[in-house]
């Protein structure tokens, strides 16, 4: 791990990180070729442009009004579960038709977020570095290492793996929160480290906000699992779940507290190979809520969950990553 200071006024205490870095110890491996650039917030905002995202209140209000058409908020798996059979018998809709979540919150106001960190795979890193120094032509390639203490040119062609991290705006957001600056430094550095560890971007578009809310969700929770049971888990609960976050970065705390029963590393890993039903099927479990499934249905103790598995497992990937938004999402208000 080497890290750059590009622009940045501030820098986080480098022995903190150093000392604390080990929490994030499932990161390991990545970390080794891993290079972090902090960087001011103007330059963040041009790697990585600030993102829409749909106002939560108005988010909130989209998802009840919608309430039929997605599911009911009690149970919301248990209905859409159901509503997979209620398609069946629609014989105007075809198989993998849905109610799309993107189209439901597309109606909601919009809000800019300007974003702290910034994950970029071996695919983006020479577009990249071509805006930096577009942005800055005298921006000088041998670089002060902070952590190893030496000059280090930068040969963007050798990169594989960056984040980029905006501490300026990180201080504004953790001291808000009376949160340590170093500590949230720490955080959103493992939320980026779990996009790198998924490394899902070259196969999923991350545009389409089903996605977007899986995605999110999981690299909050995981960022927040690091420091479960240490000294730092009131501030990081604080700065994860409180701050004023989008919606798909809130939904971390459903993932959160599906995580006290499932070790999320293994709901992280089948995001990163892809088998969102799996996933699907983790939830079921965590909820269960199979009675419920069967007064829905109205069908008697025998109708049992392979049934509803192997209905989920002929859907399409699509039709399931956005059942699991949709999950994750109404939970999340539940909770909120
Ligand atoms: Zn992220």
């Amino acid at each position: 791990m080497r890290i750059f200071n590009i622009n940045s006024q501030v820098t986080p205490d480098i022995e903190f990180i150093k000392k604390y870095i080990s929490y994030g110890f499932i990161f390991n491996k990545i970390l080794k070729n891993m290079d972090i650039f902090i960087v001011n917030e103007e330059l963040m905002d041009v790697i990585n442009p600030p993102l829409e995202e749909p106002e939560i209140s108005c988010a909130d209000e989209m998802i009840k009004s919608n309430a039929n058409k997605i599911s009911a908020l009690r149970h919301p798996m248990a209905i859409a579960i159901a509503n997979v059979f209620e398609d069946e018998k629609d014989k105007n809709m075809k198989r993998d038709e849905f109610t799309d979540i993107s189209d439901i919150l597309g109606k909601c106001r919009k809000v800019k977020y300007n974003v702290s960190g910034f994950y970029a795979g071996y695919s983006t890193i020479d577009n990249i570095f071509n805006s930096i120094f577009k942005y800055n032509s005298s921006l000088d390639k041998n670089m002060y290492d902070l952590i190893n203490n030496n000059h280090s040119s930068i040969d963007t062609n050798k990169i594989k793996k960056a984040i980029f991290i905006c501490y300026e705006r990180i201080i504004k957001s953790s001291t808000d929160l009376k949160v340590d600056p170093n500590t949230a430094f720490l955080i959103t550095l493992f939320h980026e480290l779990t996009h790198a560890y998924m490394d899902s971007s070259k196969k999923l578009d991350y545009y389409n906000y089903r996605n977007r809310i899986i995605e999110e969700s999981l690299c909050e929770a995981m960022s927040y699992d690091c420091f479960k049971g240490t000294e730092f888990d009131g501030d990081v609960a604080k700065f994860v779940f409180e701050s004023d976050k989008p919606l798909s970065y809130k939904c971390g705390i459903y993932i959160s507290e599906i995580a006290k029963t499932i070790p999320l590393i293994s709901i992280v890993n089948r995001w990163k190979h892809g088998n969102v039903k799996e996933i699907l099927f983790y939830f079921y479990e965590f909820e269960k809520l199979s009675d419920d499934i069967c007064k829905v249905l109205k069908q008697g103790p025998f109708f049992n969950r392979t049934n509803i598995f192997y209905n989920i497992a002929n859907r399409s990937d699509d039709y399931a990553s956005n059942l699991l938004a949709m999950i994750i999402v109404e939970k999340t208000f539940e909770m909120l």
